[in-house]
């Protein structure tokens, strides 16, 4: 069984909250992953069914990569759409805040949605949201976003209302974030939900291979170059490097996704716990970090690189030349991992 993790007066509220509107907008951060667009896409689905007039709205373009998941041409991103994404905001009885902890991560849509009175519901699985919502839905131990939205409609008495439709929406976000079903899905009840997720006959295997399994001959390439010529490893810290500039990404005509998965790869070695990839975007650099076990790579994100993100997965967008982002590296190794100064002398004076 999969039990009632969430308050049951947040759920009334929610309830409540939902009972009384009829426009509702969802957004999610900025980069949108399977996690963020499937919790979304899922949540409009059900709302819809229940006779809501939704609309999902993103930051920035949807990659190629998850054009399949259903629902999406209908998103309206801000980049492309300003003018629908502020109406669609500015006419919601109500917003959910969906996959992110800030509206630091939604960029020009936070400053849209900061200072309207629209209640604010937050679904999420980040470390340390703002207290910026009106009803929070926070459980950073859980694997998805996609898992609380399913826990959120359980408990609000509507999975009736999960479709197959918003079943393979919820079953992207459930194995993107745990990187197919690797990591943070240790709970049993994981497994219980998406067993119920199977029983609306969504096309698993089909959903994975567009999800996890589907590169452009360019992005296998880079990733073979990557991981080729440009992996720098540090085993005495456990740690590896992978630093693509803008050249090199052109080289490979790159775009957005092609390096997805890229920063877990070097974690195949046994002695590297971490790893940290950073790409050279046109206007920052985009640090993306994983680690294994016991070592926290949202604290080193926070610290350095002015970003965030989950204990074992985390990234951050630096501002400065790819060469100050590197040395900022460098200098997490110095802090971290403090060299004792002539160790043979000092055990020969221990002695
Ligand atoms: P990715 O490496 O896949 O871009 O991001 C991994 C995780 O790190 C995401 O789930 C997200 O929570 C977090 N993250 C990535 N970029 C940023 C960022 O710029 N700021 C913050 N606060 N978190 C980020
Ligand atoms: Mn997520």
């Amino acid at each position: 069984m999969v039990s009632s993790i969430i308050d049951e007066n947040i759920i009334n509220q929610l309830r409540e909250l939902i009972n009384r509107v009829n426009s509702i907008a969802i957004t999610c951060h900025k980069s949108p992953d399977g996690d963020a667009l499937g919790a979304s896409l899922a949540l409009c689905h059900v709302l819809r069914r229940m006779g809501k007039d939704v609309s999902v709205v993103t930051p920035d373009m949807v990659p190629k990569s998850l054009e399949f998941v259903p629902g999406v041409r209908d998103i309206a991103v801000f980049t492309k759409h300003e003018m629908r994404v502020r109406r669609i905001l500015n006419d919601a009885q109500l917003i959910f805040c969906l996959d992110f902890n800030s509206l630091k991560r939604i960029d020009l849509v936070g400053e849209i949605i900061e200072p309207l009175n629209t209640p604010r519901v937050l679904i999420d699985h980040h470390l340390d949201p703002d207290n910026i919502f009106d009803i929070a839905i926070s459980f950073p131990e859980a694997s998805s976003t996609c898992e609380l939205v399913f826990r959120v409609l359980m408990q609000m008495g509507e999975l009736r209302l999960m479709d197959r439709m918003a079943a393979s929406c919820l079953y992207v976000g459930l194995m993107t974030d745990t990187g197919g079903f690797a990591y943070s899905c240790d709970s049993p009840e994981f497994y219980e939900i998406l067993a119920s997720v199977m029983r609306r006959r969504i096309d698993r295997l089909g959903l994975y291979n567009k999800a996890m399994n589907t590169f452009s001959a360019d992005s296998v390439r880079l990733q073979g170059y990557a991981l080729s010529e440009k992996m720098q490893l540090f085993p005495d810290q456990g740690a590896a490097l992978i630093v693509l500039d803008k050249d090199e990404l052109e080289r490979f005509n790159y775009s957005r996704g092609d390096t997805e998965t890229l920063v877990n790869k070097p974690l195949a070695i046994p002695e590297i716990y971490w790893s940290v990839f950073m790409r050279e975007d046109a206007d920052k650099i985009k640090i993306s970090c994983r680690s294994q076990g016991d070592f926290s790579v949202s604290d080193i994100c926070s610290r350095y690189f002015n970003g965030g993100g989950h204990f074992n997965a985390a990234g951050g967008d630096f501002v400065g030349t790819l060469d100050d982002a590197v040395a900022v590296f460098y200098q997490v190794l110095a802090d971290l991992f403090p060299k004792t100064d002539h160790p043979e002398e000092q055990s020969t004076q221990e002695q």
